[in-house]
């Protein structure tokens, strides 16, 4: 507001000799005097920090952009870049489905309230738990970012706090806070965190226990306060209030061994269960019947699972499964090989025996999906290093032979170690 009769409280200037008089509650301010108090801040705040905070202050999208697909389009779309897992293709897209309702949902005066629908999958690891959360949040066009649970400790203790994943998320989205609040979060090898005794008294547990702990109040959905720098590296940064209300989370884990504890249950339950056979059980395919009980025997706590009330499993890779992975999904290995050629104005084929004996080499070295990537390497290589430099190839033909002879036993013997040290 301008004032007419008063002078400036910091350089005591008279409004007469001054442009502009700004009034405050009980003081003025002359227009040379903000000039001077902006450049200051601009000089004393580091330049990534101010540019940060203006984004924050200047939000880009303010959430909007989010695609309401309904769930079997979300399952189809899934289909084109994940193979099988259709268990879990449908339970997704149903969490996903509903957890845009309750976001969007009108407000009313009775007592229905949509709870959120946040995730935990189970399944070995390549299955494709991070992929089909990563092609969600493709499909859904919001903001997404993969954290390790690993790296986490309880507040106070060496490691990262819980809140720098919302750290990552804000990042992921340009500092766009209401972006960011409507945001999806995989939560990688939950089952790193679960409690390692059944006793929780003895000694703190903080890298179990007290991650999970951490997390309970995040998962539901609350104000967190996030350094959007990350770490505790800055201490002075200005910390920024993210909900999480309507943040998805979804979590995964190999839970190696929980198998055991499915086998226990499900036995005793088909020794007091007439009708139903010891035969009718799937040995070979235990986690199929996985529920929130044996998760709870594997060490997660109640209060977390009550905070992921969607549970599902990823089914083991298989031959047919790792086969149709080379070529079928839009992003391919083999398509994109083809495409790096292409570049080169090379026509680049497989046989389908060499499709066959890239599969075979995997299983035989117990890579899982991640290993069909090594095997293609070392098979591409020199012809991806050659080829670039001769002249008048106009096409490429990858064969069983070429293949075998590329994967000479040295080669092998590299991604045997890379096997076993997974
Ligand atoms: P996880 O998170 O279960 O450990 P990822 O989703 O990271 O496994 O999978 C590793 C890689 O293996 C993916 O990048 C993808 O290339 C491939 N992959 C695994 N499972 C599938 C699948 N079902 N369909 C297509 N590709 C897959």
């Amino acid at each position: 507001m301008k004032d007419q009769g008063s002078k400036c409280s910091f350089c005591h200037k008279p409004k007469e000799y001054a442009d502009m008089m700004i009034s405050g509650i009980d003081a003025y301010i002359c227009d040379a005097c903000v000039e001077q108090a902006h450049l200051i801040i601009e000089e004393e705040m580091p330049e990534k920090e101010r540019k940060e905070l203006q984004k924050i202050v200047n939000p880009i999208n303010k959430g909007k952009g989010i695609k309401m697909i309904k769930p079997k389009e979300i399952k189809a779309k899934l289909d084109e870049y994940v193979i099988g897992q259709d268990a879990s293709k449908k339970v997704l897209a149903v969490a996903v489905y509903n957890h845009f309702k309750r976001i969007n949902q009108p407000a009313s005066d009775d007592d229905i309230e949509i709870e959120k629908s946040n995730v935990i999958m189970v399944g070995r690891t390549g299955t494709g738990k991070t992929l089909l959360a990563r092609t969600i949040a493709k499909l859904l066009n919001v903001p997404f970012t993969i954290v390790d649970a690993t790296v986490f400790t309880e507040a106070g203790y060496v490691g990262e706090d819980v809140e720098s994943m919302l750290t990552r998320l804000l990042q992921a989205c340009d500092y766009d806070v209401a972006a960011a609040e409507h945001g999806i979060v995989y939560i990688d090898e939950i089952d790193k965190v679960a409690r390692k005794s059944d006793n929780p008294s003895i000694t703190r547990d903080v890298s179990g226990e007290g991650v999970q702990q951490a997390l309970l109040k995040m998962l539901e959905g609350t104000d967190i306060l996030v350094p959007p720098q990350g770490g505790r590296k800055h201490p002075d940064q200005k910390m920024v209030k993210v909900n999480t209300k309507e943040v998805l989370f979804i979590c995964g884990g190999a839970f190696a061994g929980i198998e055991k504890v499915i086998a226990k249950r499900v036995n005793t339950q088909v020794i007091g269960f007439r009708g139903k056979e010891k035969e009718d059980v799937d040995g070979e395919n235990l986690l199929q019947y996985i529920n929130h009980q044996d998760i709870k025997t594997f060490g997660l706590i109640p209060e977390m699972l009550g905070r992921l009330p969607v549970l599902t499993h990823l089914e083991p890779l298989n031959r047919s499964t790792l086969r149709l992975i080379l070529t079928e999904p839009k992003n391919a290995l083999v398509r994109q090989y083809q495409r790096l050629f292409e570049m080169e104005d090379i026509e680049l084929t497989f046989t389908d025996e060499a499709l066959d004996l890239i599969v075979d080499k995997t299983i035989a070295y117990s890579l899982g999906a991640r290993g069909l990537r090594s095997i293609c390497e070392a098979i591409m290589t020199d012809a991806m290093f050659d080829l670039p430099s001769e002249e008048g190839v106009q096409s490429f033909e990858i064969n069983k032979e070429y293949a075998e002879d590329k994967l000479s036993s040295a080669k092998l013997a590299s991604l045997q170690q890379t096997a076993h040290a997974e």
